[in-house]
């Protein structure tokens, strides 16, 4: 199943976070695809924004994974982009599929630890402000939060 949703600002983009972030249920597994500035962090930011997490979300890239504790469930931010490949000591498999939403950009570079049900979003710069977002679920239960995700942005003021 995929959906394909364009947005023209970041704040569209924030809004689509913030959507998602209302289906989010702990354990589930969120891959962000896209190349650097397509938008992916600016995603997951509408996510903790909605989620009530303690301060903004920023770029992990410099710490591997940032942790927000006090929104409705944990919020666990991977950039696997320095990793290549040699993350397999680090225990970030606690994390996903733990107790909070984990998003994890650069996913590929960390495939051995990532689970087959997820949800997959791969962002397309379209040039100026406009991106493709293209969501995919593998498994019932995401294809449940797509589904709502568009209905609660389709209604936003
Ligand atoms: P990534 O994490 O994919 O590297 P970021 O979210 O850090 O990307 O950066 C995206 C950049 O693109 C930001 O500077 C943001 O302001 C800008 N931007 C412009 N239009 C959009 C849009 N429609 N959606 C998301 N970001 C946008
Ligand atoms: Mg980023």
């Amino acid at each position: 199943m995929e959906k394909f949703i364009i947005t023209k600002s970041k704040d569209e983009t924030v809004a689509l976070g913030e959507a998602l972030a209302s289906t989010l249920a702990g354990g589930d597994v969120i891959l962000l695809k896209g190349d650097l500035g397509a938008g992916k962090t600016t995603f997951v930011s509408g996510v903790g924004k909605a989620l009530g997490a303690e301060s903004n979300v920023i770029s992990p890239t410099f710490n591997i994974m940032k942790c927000y504790f006090k929104g409705r469930i944990p919020l666990y931010h991977i950039d696997a982009y320095r990793l290549e490949n040699q993350n397999i000591e680090l225990g970030l498999d606690e994390f996903i599929e733990g107790d909070g939403a984990c998003f994890i950009e650069w996913p590929d570079f960390i495939a051995p630890l990532l689970p087959a049900e997820r949800l997959t979003l791969s962002i397309h710069n379209l040039g100026g402000d406009n991106r493709q977002l293209s969501f995919s679920a593998e498994g019932e239960h995401y294809e449940k939060e797509i589904m709502k995700m568009e209905e609660i942005y389709g209604t936003r003021k």
